[in-house]
């Protein structure tokens, strides 16, 4: 058993997901629906956006912010902050250019959120 806050509207559904001895995932406390789904994905693959940011070589005291264009596994996100903080990019830059392709080999690209000249 586990529990979780629901994150998807701002009602916060506190949720409880079990497991029975057949494997089938049952989720109690949820709102609606989508309260469901999320229990579920948490319980058996929890997922995280991630914003951080990077270094900038040619702008002294000056660091980029960035997200990632999807989510990640959330069992991955200290190996893609690692690999992040490892990152430096050179300015001029633009908002949404790729500054890390495929971090830690997710699928996933870490993105500019600013435009710098
Ligand atoms: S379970 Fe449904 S109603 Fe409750 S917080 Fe989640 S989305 Fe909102």
């Amino acid at each position: 058993m586990a529990e979780y806050t629901c994150i998807v509207c701002p009602l916060s559904c506190h949720l409880t997901v079990s497991e029975g001895q057949d494997g089938t995932i049952s989720v109690s406390g949820n709102g609606c629906k989508r309260g469901e789904e999320h229990g579920k994905n948490e319980y058996l693959n929890p997922m995280r956006m991630i914003t951080s940011t990077v270094a900038v070589l040619n702008r002294d005291e000056k660091r980029l912010a960035v997200i990632s264009r999807g989510e990640v596994p959330k069992a991955k996100l200290t190996e893609c902050l690692e690999e992040i903080y490892r990152t430096a990019v050179k300015a001029p830059i633009s908002c949404g250019d790729i500054v890390l392709k495929d971090v830690c080999h997710t699928g996933v690209d870490i993105v500019s959120t600013a435009t710098l000249e």
